[in-house]
């Protein structure tokens, strides 16, 4: 099998929406009347955001989950993605079941492939993503405002338990049914792209939570120009996760799992306390659930309170940096 027979018999699939598809030197798309183009990249690479081995299903659900959790933190429709891969080998079982894995969450969402680039190498993969929002709609990190309400979709820190179980890091025992939620959490994020549409014109600004709550959180931060007070216990997190950051016997970790465990692909947004209505309404058309965690205000800096609402260290516990010399969390799994 060559190249070109590669990309015709797994990559390729109608198009209806796009004017072109793959096949020619470049894919020709006509932008909505009134739309911008909502554009972005992610990579992930073998031994970094997957493991050697990693399931090729799950793989390839997670390669474009990752990049419609972009479309879904600044409220845009995902439309089109371009898939570029580097591969050790083209095995047909492998590459079958990685596309069957991407195909399925793009069709989920309506998103037509328009292009991409494939060659041999070590086993990579690099998707844009591009959706449409209405011009001036789309959610910034930079709108958070004083006062607002900081919430939370769904959980975090499950994905940081399932990788936990794939390192074999946890001392505990995980319930059953918890672990079952951790793996799917951690291979099988599905993006917020319904709630995200939903908080137009609602949410201040948004992020999707890669790197874990706070260092995501400190993102809105940064851009908007203000502080955040968020209290551990509001975060939505399993009771099983909550009260592992309470004993004091595991709180080390527990905490570390509730505001920086990264790879949930949650949404993080800010919205005026006069509309918390109108989020849980979003949460409700969009079928997720919305947490308060906390409020934005004037002052820089994120304090996040203990059970106690004491401030705790976050410079001991912080969120994940693929840069930092000393993370702790830098082996493969970690977020993209
Ligand atoms: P070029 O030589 O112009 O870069 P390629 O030979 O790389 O073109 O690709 C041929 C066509 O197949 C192009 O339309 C390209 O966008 C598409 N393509 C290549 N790899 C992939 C892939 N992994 N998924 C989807 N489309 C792809
Ligand atoms: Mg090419």
């Amino acid at each position: 099998m060559n190249e070109f027979e590669l990309i015709a018999r797994y990559f390729t699939h109608p198009v209806r929406r796009a004017v072109l598809g793959v096949g020619d030197d470049c894919a020709l798309i006509a932008p909505s009347a009134g739309m911008q183009l909502a554009i972005s990249t992610d990579m992930l690479l073998e031994g970094r955001h997957f493991l050697p081995g990693a399931d090729p299903e799950a793989l390839g659900h997670k390669t474009l989950a990752v990049n419609l959790s972009d479309c879904a933190a600044v409220g845009a429709a995902p439309r089109y993605a371009l898939l570029a891969g580097a591969l050790p080998d083209a095995d047909p079982d492998w590459l079958e079941a990685f596309a069957r894995g991407f195909f399925a969450l793009a069709d989920r969402f309506d998103v037509e492939v328009i292009g991409g680039d494939t060659t041999r190498g070590p086993r990579t993969f690099c998707v844009t993503i591009i959706g449409e929002v209405p011009e001036g709609k789309a959610l910034l990190r930079s709108g958070a405002k004083p006062d607002d309400v900081i919430w939370v979709s769904g959980e975090v820190g499950a994905a940081r338990l399932g990788l936990a179980l794939m390192r074999n890091e946890l001392a505990v025992p995980l319930p059953d049914a918890l672990r079952a939620q951790a793996l799917k959490a951690m291979h099988r994020p599905l993006p917020r792209i319904g709630l995200g549409l939903a908080l137009r014109d609602i949410a201040s600004a948004a992020i999707d939570i890669s790197d874990g709550l706070t260092g995501d959180v400190g993102h809105i931060l940064e851009r908007s120009n203000v502080g955040a007070d968020i209290e551990i216990l509001q975060i939505p997190v399993s009771e099983w996760l909550k009260a592992r950051a309470i004993d004091p016997q595991t709180a080390a970790w527990g905490r570390e799992f509730v505001v920086a465990g990264g790879d949930d692909y949650e949404l993080c947004f800010t919205a005026p306390p006069a509309l918390d209505a109108q989020v849980l309404e979003a949460g409700r058309q969009a079928g997720v659930r919305v947490t308060p965690i906390g409020r934005v205000t004037g002052t820089a800096g994120l304090i996040v309170r203990d059970e106690h609402g004491r401030p705790l260290d976050l410079q001991a516990i912080r969120a994940f940096d693929h840069f930092a010399a000393d993370s702790a969390a830098s082996a493969a799994g970690a977020a993209a």
